[in-house]
């Protein structure tokens, strides 16, 4: 089976060669990204193909349900990276519908440590507890925390000091929010975008 993959993997380098045969020299010499990728771990969310982009484009990183922990020091590794060295123009925050790290994070099953990674989804959950009560269905329940809980973590991103620190000093950042549908390929913008620090106060 991992025969399979490294046959893949050499017919994928003949394939860029022989429509571009500069292409692996160019990506060697620079990485110059101006997009960092937020997004989850989950296999159906292709970052750089969903948008189109060819490796060197996007700078990425993923989690278990599209978490920005101001905890994390993996996170906080790569947001200081892709801001001060790559100086990254956008941020997108990426959730997907039928995100199962969302759901894990409210069902009240035990799993483990990943309930406590989850643990910021609860609050998302429990803040915004009404809007979910008064709708429908569990779907519609599920698809609302899958926002709201990319709409949290735009904000924490915001407010994170290396980003306010790049805005105080002029630099060009915007952080947005997006839900990816699994079901028809197709990124929704949650129109949340924030480019500035009064920016956050808008957002939920
Ligand atoms: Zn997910």
């Amino acid at each position: 089976m991992l025969e399979d993959l490294k046959n893949n993997n050499r017919n994928w380098a003949a394939g860029k060669i022989a429509v571009d045969p500069g292409f692996f020299k160019r990506l060697e010499n620079q990485q110059a990204p101006k997009y960092l990728w937020i997004g989850c771990s989950d296999s159906r969310v292709p970052a750089n193909e969903i948008v189109g982009l060819d490796p060197g484009e996007l700078f990425v990183h993923r989690n278990v349900a599209n978490l920005a922990p101001p905890q994390d020091a993996n996170y906080l590794s790569v947001l200081q990276f892709s801001v001060e060295v790559l100086k990254v123009e956008h941020i997108m925050v990426v959730g997907h519908y039928g995100c199962g790290g969302v759901s894990a994070a409210v069902d009240g099953k035990r799993r483990g440590l990943v309930d406590h990674w989850l643990h910021p989804i609860r609050e998302v959950c429990h803040d915004h507890k009404h809007e979910l009560a008064a709708l429908d269905d569990d779907r519609a329940r599920w698809d609302r925390l899958v926002e709201l809980n990319v709409i949290r973590q735009v904000k924490n991103v915001a407010q994170d000091i290396f980003v306010q620190d790049a805005w105080a000093s002029g630099q060009s950042l915007n952080v947005h929010g997006w839900v990816y549908s699994i079901a028809d390929g197709l990124v929704r913008d949650l129109n949340v975008t924030v480019g500035s620090p009064e920016d956050v106060d808008r957002i939920l």
